[in-house]
């Protein structure tokens, strides 16, 4: 795996400035694999400077034109599609077979969709006596987590581009590869230089910094909620752009009619993959209290096929594997029913947490509400369609969620009652085009197809 020892500026790589480095660790055997720098808020400093310089050239550069380079970004993507899924397992620990075809194979996905909509997107409209125009708003900030390390990249850089804005990324501290390999890509595709910028570091320094910069027009931000919360305030005190893609804890509400088999190893499905690092994740199964034991056992023999070191891959690091391992505690402590997996290790080596499932789970436990971000499922019982929406809605969060019924009409009429930004009606297939963002605090703005463009887009009329 090579790492390189300089930031990606201006179009070329350059030595950091500072001669702090980060560890890049596997996690599924703990060993190092590699080094990048620690930016510093001087090279975020060189970074931005390096986006406003290209800002009025690609800002000015036709759609059309924008979008060939995007499309040569997909398909460089999509030529080195191998070597991107063995660096995201290398440092986030995921089967080969999900980082193909997820880690590695959606990216190609999302900069196709944002090189045809470059291409089409309507950056100009009539409105009664006036011409609105949708122009870029000017130099991106990213902050982006590990969890999916290349695809957080691109839903954030691809839309921006297609825009017409310019970029400054700064990326999780636990799959910096992941980031300079997205850089060489751009490299490669002949993005103009300056267009896209990279600096690694660490998230309360070269983040903060970027956060702050004032040269930033737009921060979009992707994590935890209390670092969220953070540029949030930051933005809003710079009267900046902010979005902000944060926590979840999603239901899959799984009504009386519904096929519980298929409901429950899908929901099961959802929740294992990635070892359960995915914020859009159904976290909380809500089934009714006559078919409970059934959905219970159920779940418990769904989870026997995720084996840890084969299905199921560790957790990033060994602070997230603890973080975990304590939740799977708590719950216990007060007064859920492990069914499955517990808070032991199941491997000597590596990152790993056994996949839980925890019956007897009521709306106020701490596994209910907050985020475990591990493979663990909490399952809850309703007595009621409203007791349902009660539970599924009484969360801070709302990001996504699942409904399965007797058919779409009666799981449609549900999900139009839940306050959250994405639901699968009885098992949807996932869409690149959809907008995907949160209700409450899950987050601020959308990501994907149109909508996702549309945030790095700022409207000035001319009345004629
Ligand atoms: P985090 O929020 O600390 O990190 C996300 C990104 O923000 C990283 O690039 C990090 O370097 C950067 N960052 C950290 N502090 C910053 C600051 N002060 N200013 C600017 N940038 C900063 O998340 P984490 O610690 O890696 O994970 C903790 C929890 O966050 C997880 O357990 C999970 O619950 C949640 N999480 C959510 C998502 C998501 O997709 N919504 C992704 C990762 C983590």
């Amino acid at each position: 795996m090579k790492a390189h020892e300089g930031m990606y500026i201006g179009g070329r790589w350059r030595p950091a400035r500072g001669q702090d480095t980060i560890a890049v660790v596997n996690p599924a055997d703990e060993q190092v694999i590699g080094h990048v720098p620690a930016g510093t808020a001087e090279d975020v400093d060189a970074a931005v400077h390096a986006a406003r310089a290209a800002f009025p050239g690609w800002a000015a550069t036709p759609p059309a034109g924008r979008a060939a380079r995007i499309a040569a970004l997909r398909d460089v993507l999509a030529a080195r599609k191998d070597e991107i899924a063995e660096t995201v397992t290398a440092e986030l620990g995921s089967p080969p077979p999900l980082s193909q075809a997820v880690h590695a194979g959606v990216p190609v996905l999302v900069a196709g969709s944002y090189a045809e909509l470059a291409a089409s997107y309507s950056f100009e409209e009539e409105l009664g006596n006036s011409t609105v125009l949708l122009e870029p708003v000017g130099v991106v900030g990213a902050i982006t987590p590990w969890n999916y390390p290349l695809h957080q990249i691109v839903a954030k850089v691809a839309p921006a581009l297609a825009a017409g804005c310019t970029v400054v990324l700064k990326p999780a501290e636990d799959t910096p590869l992941t980031a300079q390999l997205f850089a060489e890509a751009v490299e490669e595709a002949g993005l103009p230089d300056g267009v896209f910028n990279l600096v690694t570091g660490l998230g309360p320094v070269a983040g903060q910094a970027l956060a702050e910069h004032e040269g930033v027009d737009l921060v979009s931000f992707t994590g935890s909620t209390a670092v969220g919360r953070q540029i949030g305030a930051t933005a809003g005190a710079a009267v900046k752009r902010v979005a902000l893609e944060l926590g979840g804890k999603s239901a899959n509400v799984i009504l009386p009619g519904a096929d519980l088999a298929k409901a429950v190893n899908v929901g099961v499905a959802n929740v294992m993959s990635n070892s359960g690092q995915t914020c859009s994740a159904w976290t909380r199964m809500l089934v009714d209290a006559e078919r409970y034991e059934e959905a219970v056992a159920l779940a418990a023999a769904a989870v026997a096929k995720y084996v840890p070191g084969e299905r199921v891959g560790p957790l990033v690091n060994a602070k997230q594997q603890a973080r975990v391992r304590g939740y799977i505690e708590k719950g216990v402590a007060e007064g859920a029913r492990l069914v499955a997996g517990g808070p032991e290790a199941p491997r000597e080596r590596g990152y790993y947490v056994s996949p839980t499932v925890l019956a007897d789970v009521t709306p106020e436990m701490t596994v209910a509400q907050e985020e475990i971000f591990g493979p663990v499922l909490c399952v809850l019982r309703y007595e009621d369609t409203e007791d349902a929406l009660r539970i599924a809605n009484g969360t801070v969060y709302g990001l996504a969620g699942a409904v399965w019924a007797a058919d779409d009409a009666e799981a449609v009429a549900f999900a139009r009652r839940m306050d959250t930004g994405q639901v699968d009606i009885n098992g949807g297939r996932f869409n690149p085009l959809a907008p995907f963002g949160g209700y409450k605090q899950s987050g601020v703005g959308r990501e994907l197809g149109p909508h996702g463009l549309a945030e790095y887009l700022q409207t000035k009329s001319l009345q004629f």
